[in-house]
C-alpha cells in the first residue's frame, strides 16, 4: 500500500470451503484491523453450510468493525444462492447497512484452475431481492450483462484481478455501460496479475494500467479513489 500510495484498503476475506475456515480468516482480519485501523478495513468471510453459528461470526465481526462480507462464491463453496442462511445473512447485512460482495465469473473468458459459473441471473435475484443491500459483484461482474447489472442501483462492481483476464480496453466497455462512479477499484492481491512481469504482488502494475487507459481524467478519479471515499466514509 505504501509503495503503491494507497491510503486506505479493505481486506476482503477468501470464500472457504467450511464455514471453521471463515472463523479463523476473521480472527486473523480482526487482529490487522486493531493494529491499523488508520488504514485498513475489512469484508467477513461467510459459508452459509455454517447455519446460525455462522450468522453469529457475521454479527460479531459487524460489532467489531467490519464494513460488509465477502468475497462469496456459493458454487465453488457449496451451498446455493437461496440457501437460507446466505438470505439471513445479507438481511443481516441490510440491517446494518454493510455491504455484500459476490465474486463473478465471465463464461467468457478463458478457463483456469477453479473456474466455476456464478449464474447472472441468480446474483441479480438477490441484488433486487435486497434493494437495501449494497453489493459489489467482482471482476468487473463478469461482464455479464452489465446494461442490465446497471439498472439495480444498489450494484456496484469492482476491478479485482481484471489484468489476469481482458486488456485495457476494458474498462472503457464497462464504463460506458455501467459508469465510473459504479466501480472501484480492486486488486486481488496478493494474486500476481501480471504473472510476466510480476516477482511479487503489487498494486502499482494495475493501478498504472488504469491511469494509462483511456478513460477520462474524472473516471480515472472516482475509480482510483473517489468513489470509495464517496461510499465508505474512510475518514
Ligand atoms: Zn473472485
Amino acid at each position: 500500500m505504501d509503495t503503491a500510495g494507497v491510503e486506505k484498503a479493505i481486506v476482503v476475506g477468501w470464500y472457504w470451503e467450511h464455514s471453521e475456515v471463515c472463523l479463523e480468516n476473521i480472527s486473523w482480519q480482526q487482529d490487522w484491523l486493531e493494529r491499523r485501523p488508520d488504514r485498513l478495513m475489512a469484508f467477513a468471510p461467510f459459508n452459509a453450510k455454517g447455519g446460525r453459528e455462522a450468522i453469529e461470526s457475521i454479527k460479531r465481526a459487524f460489532d467489531m468493525g467490519f464494513t460488509g462480507i465477502g468475497e462469496l462464491n456459493p458454487p465453488a463453496q457449496g451451498y446455493t444462492y437461496d440457501h437460507e442462511s446466505l438470505l439471513d445473512a445479507i438481511a443481516l447485512a441490510s440491517s446494518r447497512g454493510k455491504w455484500v460482495n459476490f465474486h463473478v465469473t465471465d463464461p467468457d473468458t478463458r478457463d483456469y484452475p477453479g473456474k466455476i459459473d456464478t449464474p447472472i441471473d441468480q446474483l441479480m435475484d438477490l441484488a433486487n431481492g435486497f434493494p437495501d443491500t449494497r453489493f459489489i459483484f467482482s471482476h468487473l461482474g463478469g461482464m455479464m450483462q452489465l446494461d442490465r447489472i446497471a439498472e439495480s442501483v444498489n450494484v456496484y462492481l469492482d476491478t479485482a484481478a481484471i489484468p489476469l483476464l481482458y486488456d485495457s480496453n476494458i474498462y472503457k466497455s464497462a464504463v460506458g455501460q455501467m459508469g465510473a462512479e459504479r466501480i472501484l477499484f480492486g486488486s486481488d492481491y496478493p494474486l500476481r496479475t501480471f504473472p510476466k512481469t510480476q516477482t511479487e504482488p503489487e498494486f502499482v502494475s494495475h493501478i498504472d494500467q488504469i491511469r494509462n487507459s483511456s478513460l477520462s481524467d474524472q473516471d480515472k478519479a472516482l475509480i482510483l479513489g473517489g468513489n470509495f471515499s464517496r461510499l465508505f466514509n474512510p475518514g
